[in-house]
């Protein structure tokens, strides 16, 4: 007999959910975790009385009622809206694309005149079968919106010239001809009022947690504490790399404490200028309208990620692609071991997908 039914490597939403679940099923699971902290990328830090998200910006957003309610069952959600703005050259512009940016580009006033003035740049600019990013998106939204909203922000994303980026990268730029600044279409979103670490910390209450424990450090008897493994980390690792790195995109952040309570009016600004080297400024207080009286800033800079590295987009092209499926085979032929979560498919999920997923998984699991 094993002293666990799972061993679920990964303490992120999850493992948390899996463990939460099966645990709801009466079976005896173990988390583990290399982190110090549970909640994977969506733990907050508390500094100055604010919950700092450690791993970059986390706002929750779906359509999914079921998700919603599932979600909404372990915590509270603030009414928080997602405002972005974008600063490019310190001239301020609303995100998304929608009729206060258009009216502060070209000063016109009704989406006819929006729309007909996009229309002109699209015409003037327009290049046969784009051959680049930046042809493909001059075609699709005009060169004014482009210099100045997209071409430095994608550069400093993908640490490449616009003009060295393939084209597939933008299939269409979503623009609105409302007065409407709401950056997320869904029908539900918010923060979780006191932060996301209280969803996790209920789902993991009374459950056996370990922290700071490498799997790899120790996985042989650590696999035989339980009759299957949920692995929610890096599925090459997991292979040792076997047929090459699944790469992915990486990113630097830089925190301050700043003696002022309000450092930018906003919680998300996105630099698109070139020639400042970070992408995007948050200030999380904003999250949860936060009265303390110091605020905490994350400057936020892509990078090329190397091993090692935290492992945080996954490439989305053909080589990738390719060495993800060649893993997802050996993968298919486990018979007690679960792959799941973002790196574990090696495929971005948004917080909402990894609940859905998750639910299915379990469901698969107990046959229901
Ligand atoms: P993770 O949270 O990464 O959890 C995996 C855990 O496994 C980690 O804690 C890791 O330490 C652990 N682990 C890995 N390997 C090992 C090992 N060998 N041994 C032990 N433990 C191990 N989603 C949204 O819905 N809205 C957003 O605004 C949003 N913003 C994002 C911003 C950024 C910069 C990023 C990168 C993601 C964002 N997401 C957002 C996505 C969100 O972070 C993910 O959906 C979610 O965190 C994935 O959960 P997970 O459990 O799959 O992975």
């Amino acid at each position: 007999m094993k002293k666990y039914d799972y061993l679920i490597v990964g303490a992120g939403l999850y493992g948390s959910i899996f463990a939460y679940e099966a645990s709801k099923r009466g079976k005896k699971c173990l988390v583990i975790d290399k982190r110090n902290h549970i909640g994977g990328n969506i733990y907050c830090e508390n500094i100055e009385g604010i919950n700092v998200h450690k791993y970059g910006a986390h706002i929750f957003h779906t359509s999914n009622k079921i998700v919603w309610e599932y979600i909404n069952s372990f915590v509270e959600f603030n009414r928080y809206t997602n405002s972005p703005i974008a600063n490019y050259k310190g001239e301020i512009y609303n995100l998304p694309f929608n009729m206060n940016t258009f009216n502060k580009l070209w000063r016109v006033v009704t989406p006819e005149e929006a729309k007909k003035k996009i229309e002109e740049e699209k015409e003037k600019f327009k290049v046969e079968n784009p051959k680049n990013l930046e042809e493909q998106a001059i075609n699709l939204i005009g060169t004014t919106i482009y210099t100045k909203l997209i071409k430095g922000y994608t550069e400093k994303q993908w640490g490449r010239s616009a003009k060295e980026l393939p084209a597939f990268i933008i299939k269409r730029l979503p623009v609105r001809f409302t007065y409407d600044n709401n950056y997320f279409n869904d029908n539900y979103q918010g923060i979780p009022i006191g932060g996301y670490n209280k969803i996790i910390e209920k789902m993991l209450e009374g459950l056996d947690v370990k922290l700071s424990i490498d799997f790899f450090k120790d996985r042989e008897n650590l696999s035989k504490l339980s009759e299957k493994i949920v692995f929610t980390g890096m599925i090459d690792e997991f292979y040792n790399y076997e047929y090459g790195i699944l790469e992915y995109r990486s990113l630097k952040f830089q925190e301050e404490i700043i003696n002022s309570s309000n450092y930018q009016g906003v919680a998300v600004v996105n630099y698109t200028e070139r020639e400042i080297p970070y992408t995007r400024i948050i200030e999380h207080k904003h999250f949860e309208n936060g009265d303390q009286e110091k605020t905490v800033i994350t400057r936020e800079y892509p990078k090329d990620w190397i091993k090692g590295d935290e492992p945080y987009y996954p490439i989305n092209d053909e080589r990738n692609g390719e060495l993800y499926k060649k893993y997802s085979k050996l993968a298919e032929k486990e018979k007690n071991i679960i792959f799941g979560g973002r790196l574990g498919k090696y495929r971005y999920y948004d917080m909402h997908q990894v609940i859905e997923v998750a639910l299915n998984d379990i469901k698969e699991e107990f046959g229901e």
